[in-house]
C-alpha cells in the first residue's frame, strides 16, 4: 500500500499491575491525590456529562493565573502536558533550521520532531550530565527545547543561565518544561515578563498526583497563546474533559497540601541519595522526585532484574548510549525508599 506512515514511538515506562509491587518507574507521586480532588470527584455531577466538555476553559485557566500570577490569556491547558508540548511543535517549529535540544532528554522530544517532520539537532550534554549553555548561544537554530530540571538526569540548570539561553535567542521559541519544577527548582517564569519567546509548560501528572487524570498547560505570550490555540482548535478543542477541569480546579486549591506532600517526597529523595552513596552508587544531583543512579560493583541490567525479581520496578534505559550504565529510580514514600536500600543491600549483604 502507498502512504502509509512509519515511525519509532516513545517507548513509555511498564504499568505493571501487581499488589505488592514497589512502582518506582514512571515517576508517579509518591502520594494520593489531595482530599479536595477527591471530593471534587465524588460530588462530580455526572448529568453535565451530556454536554462537551468547556472549550476555554476558563474556570482552570483563571485558577491556575491567580496562582501563578499571571493573566488568562497567557494560558493554555490540555490532555497533559505531552498534548501541550506536541502542539508547541507543531505550532512553535515552522522554519527549516534545526530545533536545538540535549542529546538526553525527555524522549518524546526527538518522536515529535520526528513526527512532523521538523529538522533538529541533538545537543550532547557535558561528561556530567550538564547542560551547556554557550552550545545553545550564537547558533542559527529553528527553536530550543529544555527540560528544567532534566529528565532523567534531574539535573537542575541555574535560571541565570537559562535566561542567557532565551536572551541569545529571541528570534525562536524556547521551550521550557517543567515538569518537575515543584520538587526544589526555581521556575523561569519570571523570564515572561522580559521576553515573549518563552513558552514554559508543566503538568499535574508529577506534583499533583493526578497522572491519570491527563491534565497539562502552558504558559506564555499572548501572542504564543494565541497561536497555540489556533492550532489547538484545528485538531482537538475539547481536549481537557468536564472531570479533569473540575478535578485539576481542585488540585489548585489544595496548593498547600501539594506544597508538604512534594517537601517530603524531596526529603526522602536526599536521603535515598544519600544511602545509594553510601553503597558506593553514584548518584545526579536531584532536585525531581526521582534519581539517575550507577550501581556500584553491578551493571545497571542486571541490578534493574534483581529488583524486577523482587518487584521493585526502576526503569532502565537499555539502548540508550552512555543512560545504559544508569537506572532511573522515581522517590516513593520512605517506606518504599527504605525498603528498597534494604533489598539492594541484601546483594551486597
Ligand atoms: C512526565 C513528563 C511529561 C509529560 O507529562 P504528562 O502531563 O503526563 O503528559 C513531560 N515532560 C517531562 C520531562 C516529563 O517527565
Amino acid at each position: 500500500m502507498k502512504g502509509l506512515r512509519q515511525i519509532k514511538p516513545y517507548v513509555a515506562g511498564a504499568q505493571p499491575q501487581e499488589k505488592k509491587m514497589i512502582k518506582i518507574n514512571t515517576n508517579e507521586n509518591a502520594f494520593p491525590p489531595s482530599p479536595g480532588v477527591l471530593q471534587a470527584l465524588a460530588a462530580f455531577d455526572g448529568q453535565s456529562l451530556r454536554q462537551y466538555s468547556s472549550l476555554e476553559n476558563n474556570i482552570l485557566r483563571d485558577k491556575l493565573a491567580e496562582n501563578l500570577g499571571v493573566k488568562r490569556n497567557q494560558l493554555i491547558v490540555g490532555n497533559g502536558s505531552d498534548d501541550i508540548l506536541a502542539l508547541a511543535f507543531v505550532s512553535f517549529f515552522n522554519s527549516d533550521d534545526a530545533v536545538l535540544f540535549p542529546d538526553i532528554t525527555y524522549g518524546f522530544y526527538k518522536v515529535w520532531a520526528d513526527l512532523f517532520r521538523i529538522p533538529f539537532e541533538e545537543v550532547p550534554l557535558s561528561d556530567e550530565f550538564e547542560i551547556v549553555t554557550t552550545d545553545y548561544k550564537n547558533r542559527v537554530n529553528g527553536g530550543i527545547v529544555i527540560a528544567n530540571p532534566n529528565a532523567p538526569t534531574g539535573i537542575f540548570k541555574d535560571l541565570s543561565e537559562v535566561e542567557a539561553i532565551v536572551a541569545a535567542n529571541q528570534d525562536v521559541v524556547v521551550i521550557i518544561d517543567e515538569a518537575y519544577i515543584a520538587f526544589g527548582g526555581e521556575s523561569a517564569l519570571p523570564l515572561l515578563e522580559q521576553y515573549d519567546n518563552v513558552f514554559i509548560t508543566r503538568t499535574f501528572s508529577k506534583d499533583a498526583a493526578l497522572a491519570g487524570l491527563r491534565v497539562g498547560y502552558g504558559i506564555g505570550s499572548p501572542k504564543l497563546i494565541s497561536v497555540i490555540n489556533a492550532v489547538k482548535n484545528a485538531y482537538n478543542p475539547y481536549s481537557v474533559d468536564l472531570i479533569a477541569e473540575a478535578l485539576a480546579t481542585a488540585a489548585v486549591e489544595d496548593i498547600h497540601y501539594y506544597e508538604r506532600v512534594n517537601a517530603e517526597i524531596s526529603e526522602t529523595r536526599d536521603w535515598f541519595s544519600a544511602e545509594l552513596r553510601a553503597l558506593g552508587f553514584e548518584v545526579l544531583p536531584s532536585l525531581t522526585n526521582f534519581v539517575l543512579t550507577k550501581p556500584a560493583g553491578i551493571a545497571a541490567e542486571s541490578l534493574f532484574e534483581f529488583l524486577q525479581s523482587k518487584q521493585i520496578y526502576v526503569r532502565y534505559f537499555s539502548d540508550k548510549g552512555r543512560l545504559s550504565n544508569y537506572l532511573r529510580m522515581s522517590i516513593g514514600t520512605q517506606a518504599e525508599m527504605a525498603k528498597v536500600i534494604q533489598v539492594i543491600g541484601e546483594l551486597f549483604g
